[in-house]
């Protein structure tokens, strides 16, 4: 039997090139191989309370991305997540089995709490309760996602673990993040520090047209050079040179690596091959994305294709948690 991937994206704004890399483009090769199942985030997007005139645009926005990234509504299930109830479900199930303490812990909790004081919703602490709900609804066995869900992944892993030990039945797998490199990688932003996403302000995205990628790139943030032979790349030139290892030739990588090393680099003409390399991946699928976002009928078509396959697989998850936890018909 195949083996079953799942993986989702928030809709909080357009897809960048951590998305791609770090995710998607594991996505396009895993759908030929496994059972997979591919989601629009929209209550995860509700952490950060999007306006109501936001809302359905910016699903839209990242339904169409990812089409246009190359998933085949046919053979993936892609479906929106409020499409399907049974998530919920699952959800407030699972939440009675996970403790307060443990969610304040994660990373990604505390991080949301130095960046949004004002709002520190509940959704924010259960966010990897709902997260774990998304991945067990279809009993999932691999995740394919960037190093920074690695944490995530690990209580998807706890919350599987934990139900199957409390009730005393191997009911669900205990899911794996997964990357066809082998290890999960972290896309650097243009900043010169941290990750590259949606909210940092630093992200090129796959929609960008070819001037604002050649702006973007030649205003990364850089350093006043090396100065010594064989010195290590500092943060801001480490990150240039991790987006060149993602879509630049061996060669190329190679060359500038040596200009470096030798104290011979010029920035400008790193960053003008950067953003050429950058381009050959996005200019096709940016021609795609606005080929597909005008397509109504065709993103309706694909989005109730999807609910039904998902709610099919969830249900059939939920019918048999209710019988393990005990709930019987009168
Ligand atoms: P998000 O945009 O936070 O909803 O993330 C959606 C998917 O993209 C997840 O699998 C993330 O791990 C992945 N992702 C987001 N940003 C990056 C990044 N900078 N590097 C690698 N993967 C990323």
């Amino acid at each position: 039997m195949k083996e079953t991937v799942l993986s989702g994206i928030r809709s909080t704004g357009n897809l960048h090139l951590g998305n791609y890399f770090g995710a998607i483009r594991n996505f396009v090769k895993m759908q030929q191989e496994y059972n997979c199942y591919f989601f629009v985030a929209d209550w995860h997007s509700l952490t950060t309370h999007p306006t109501p005139a936001d809302l359905h645009g910016n699903v839209r926005t990242v339904l169409a991305e990812y089409l246009a990234c190359g998933i085949d509504p046919e053979a993936a299930t892609l479906y929106v997540q409020s499409d399907v109830p049974e998530i919920a479900e699952l959800y407030l199930l699972m939440n009675m089995n996970a403790y307060v303490g443990e969610l304040q812990r994660t990373t990604s909790f505390k991080d949301k709490v130095r960046k949004q004081p004002d709002n520190v919703n509940a959704g924010l602490l259960t966010y990897p309760v709902l997260m774990g709900a998304d991945i067990i609804i279809h009993r999932a066995n691999k995740v394919p996602v960037g190093k920074d869900q690695e944490q995530n992944i690990e209580m998807a892993r706890k919350f599987a673990r934990r139900f199957n030990t409390l009730y005393g039945i191997e009911y669900f797998p205990e899911p794996e993040g997964f990357s066809f490199t082998g290890n999960l990688i972290k896309i650097p932003g243009l900043d010169g520090t941290g990750k590259m996403g949606k909210s940092e302000g630093n992200a090129v995205n796959l929609a960008d047209d070819e001037k604002t990628i050649r702006k973007k790139v030649m205003s990364a943030v850089t350093d006043s050079g090396p100065t010594k032979k064989h010195q290590k790349p500092a943060e801001p030139i480490a990150n240039l040179f991790a987006l060149m290892d993602v879509v630049s030739t061996p060669d190329t990588v190679a060359h500038f690596k040596h200009l470096y090393s030798e104290c011979d680099i010029r920035y400008g003409d790193l960053k003008k091959q950067l953003a050429e390399d950058i381009l050959k991946v996005t200019l096709p699928i940016r021609e795609r994305i606005l080929g597909i976002s005008n397509d109504s009928a065709y993103l309706k078509k694909v989005v109730r294709l999807g609910a039904e396959k998902a709610r099919e697989s969830a249900g059939k998850t939920l019918r048999e948690v209710r019988e393990i936890i005990g709930f019987r018909e009168f």
